[in-house]
Order: structure tokens, then sequence, then C-alpha cells
């Protein structure tokens, strides 16, 4: 997909529309994790160096239309503001006059945040009347927010149809490393599901084995696929139901060529708790009260060999739960084997989901990654297969 970028633009004293991902986790009023407002800073010093006005455009929480006090975007300007170094003014709505004021004040350079386009019930709609009250106050769009992506909404989709349409240097960033891993991949091409339903990841897994050279099954869902095989899983989360879908997808990838690597060994325990004991089992061999936890010594070997004879390394799910040791041993070990290879340069690899990037926080290795998405659902769905309606709307 081509796209314009801000390479492409005239920004000397345009007003940009900027849609920008704010939505960070908070605690009593603190933010906790300032990775996406550090994810604003690349675009926002282009359009300042290129002399424009910076006029962001974001959600927070989920407002449903009203305006919700607390879910207000104005306690995120002080640590904004902090995270770019330059003053961040402020508007108590994102259209009206409220907004035009704030908008006509502005000199090139200088930024100002507009309060939480889901106050308004148009944005969620992808309302078009909306979308122009939006409009009136830019002469440019870009959109830095992949992570919003993956909903039609106003400030995410109709926008881009009524002003020049650009793509953020994150929104960049961002496609093009899943490009690299799933898009145009050096192949062989080597991805790893794990978590724990498959019911989440049916679309994933269906797509993938057509896009994948390999594809290895891991945490909860293993449990699945194992039990379609007819192996005893105990007393071990399992989709009892979704069988026939792991059969289904077992099938596909035979037809599709994709080598599926499913876990020869497990870990097993009788307690979902902090050091429980923990016994290593070949698959089938699970008594009764016994639940699986995480792969086993023998599967992450194998696991890592495949990855040393891969080229590219597409990553979503846990092996294990990792949260509670000794089960986050298997995650813990393939992630580091990843990390070093893409560290001596023979391996691309690209991961993302909530859990997954935790888990690599938890390894250390998320620098060492190639590139690690926050992105949540957005990625999800770019894993699908799927459009993404806010980046299709940039493709025009
Ligand atoms: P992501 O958020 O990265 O997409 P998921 O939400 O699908 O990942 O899955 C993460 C969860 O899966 C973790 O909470 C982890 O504890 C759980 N999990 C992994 N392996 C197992 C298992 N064998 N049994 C139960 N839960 C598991
Ligand atoms: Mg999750």
């Amino acid at each position: 997909m081509a796209f314009r970028t801000l390479d492409d633009a005239d920004l000397a004293g345009k007003r940009a529309l900027v849609r920008v991902d704010l939505n960070v986790p908070m605690e009593d009023g603190k933010v906790t994790d300032d990775t996406r407002l550090r994810a604003t800073v690349p675009t926002i010093e282009k359009l300042r160096a290129g002399g424009a006005k910076v006029i962001l455009l974001a959600h927070f929480d989920r407002p449903k239309g009203k305006v919700v006090p607390s879910m207000s975007l104005r306690p995120i300007v002080a640590p904004l503001s902090k995270v770019l170094g330059l003053p961040v003014a402020f508007a108590e709505d994102c259209v009206g006059p409220k907004a035009r004021e704030a908008v006509n004040a502005l000199q090139p350079g200088e930024i100002l945040l507009l309060e939480n386009v889901r106050f308004h019930a148009g944005e969620e709609a992808n309302d078009r009347k909306f979308a122009d009250s939006l409009a009136a106050n830019g002469d440019l769009f870009v959109n830095d927010a992949f992570s919003a992506a993956h909903r039609p909404h106003a400030s995410t989709e109709a926008l881009a149809h009524r002003l020049p349409a650009y793509a953020g240097e994150q929104m960049r960033l961002e496609l093009d490393a899943l490009d690299r891993a799933l898009g145009h991949p050096e192949r062989p091409v080597l991805g790893i599901v794990g978590g724990s339903k498959i019911s989440t990841k049916l679309d994933l897994l269906r797509h993938l084995v057509t896009k994948l050279d390999k594809l290895a099954i891991g945490g909860g869902m293993a449990n699945t696929f194992l039990y379609a095989q007819g192996h005893d899983v105990g007393a071990s989360y399992c989709e009892k139901d979704l069988a026939d879908t792991a059969r289904e997808v077992i099938r596909l990838a035979g037809q599709n060529n994709c080598k599926l690597f499913l876990p020869v060994d497990i870990v097993v325990a009788e307690k979902m708790a902090p050091g429980a004991p923990a016994r290593v089992r070949d698959i089938g061999h699970v008594d009764e009260d016994e639940r699986i936890l995480d792969a086993g010594p023998e599967t992450v070997e194998r696991l890592c060999r495949a990855m040393g004879n891969s080229k590219t390394l597409i990553w979503n799910g846990p092996l294990g739960v990792f949260e509670i040791p000794p089960f986050d041993k298997g995650t813990m070990e393939a992630a580091r084997h990843a990390a070093s290879l893409v560290k001596a340069g023979k391996l691309v690899a690209v991961a993302g989901g909530g859990d997954t990037v935790a888990a690599l926080n938890a390894a250390g290795v998320v620098d060492d990654f190639t590139f690690v998405s926050t992105a949540g659902g957005a990625f999800l769905e770019w894993m699908e297969g799927k459009t993404l309606p806010g980046v299709a709307a940039l493709n025009q």
C-alpha cells in the first residue's frame, strides 16, 4: 500500500489535525506507562520542524458519546508536555467555538490538545457532520494512531476523506514492521500463537496457516489441539467444543504447506499458584487432577531450533501462564532465544498483543525485538488479514 507521508507534505503555516493514541493507563490521576505519549514525539517534531500548527485529536476510555469528566484528556496535558519538553495548550471541546478559538490562537510550531473526541456520539458513529466539524479546524489530517485504526470512527476514518491525509511517523513505523513480518517477509517465516483461548483467535489461526511456512501453537489453546488429537489433558483449561475447529486448522495447515508445531511435552501442576510443584510430562500423560500450564523443555527446544531455521518470526500469545512462575519458563526461554537471534542479525522478530508485550517485558527483550506492537486489537485484526478502516482511508 502506498501512503502519503509527512515527507510529501507542505506544512508551513498549515493547521495539522493529528490523530494520536493518548489512551494511556492511569492510576490516581498519574500516567503509569508513557509509551504511547513517547510514540507521538516523532510526528509532532516533524510537523513543528515544517512550521505546522499541531492540533492533537484523541480519545480516552469509553465515554460512549457523552461528556464524562473523569474521562477528560486534560490530565494528559502535563505528562505529554513533559515528554515533549514543550508547552501544550488545551481546548475543552474538540469541535465548536471552544475548539475554533483555541485553534485560531495557535502560532506555527505550537501544540494544542483537543478534548476527548468520544465525548461526541458522532465519533464512534463515523458521522459525516461530526467529521465536517472536526475538519473545519484543519488544513490537513495526519493519522498516527495505528492502535485505533481497526475502528471506523470519525477521527480515524471519515476525517481522512475530508482533508489531505497522511500517515504519521508512528503509523509508518508500525505498518513497515507489519509488512516485514507478514506482508512481504523474508522466508522462511515462523509464527507463534499462544495465549488462553482458541475462541478469540480462530480467524488468526485460519489466516496465518495460509501465510506462514511454520506455525507453533502454545499456551492454553494448545490443550484444545492436544485434546482434538485424542490426548488426555486432565484438568487443563481446554475448549473441548472447539475440537473440530482445531482439527480444521490442522487440515488447513496441511493444505497450505504450513508446518505445525504442537507441544511434544508439557509442564503440569495441580495448582495454578506461584511456586506450585511442577512436573514435565510427555503429551497424553496427564493425570485427572493435573493442569497443563507451560510448554515442556523439548517443545521449547524444538521451537528455538525452528527460529534458528527461519528468517522471520511473528509472535502473539504466551506459551504458558507466564504471570505465575515457574510457568513462565517456556515463554521466557523462547523470548530470549528470539532476541539473541535478532541481535545476531539472523532473525526479524515482530510481536504484539497485550499479554505478549507484558511477557516480553518480563523477559527483558522488548528493546531487542525488531518491533513490538502495543496496538492490541488493531495488531490482531491486521494479523487476521483484515483491512483496517483507518489504514485503508489513508490509502486513497
Ligand atoms: P495476548 O494478550 O498477547 O493476545 P492472550 O490474551 O491470548 O494473549 O493470552 C494470554 C493469557 O493466556 C495469559 O494470561 C496466560 O496466563 C494465559 N495462558 C497461557 N497458557 C495457558 C495455559 N496453559 N492455561 C491457561 N492459561 C494460559
Ligand atoms: Mg490478552
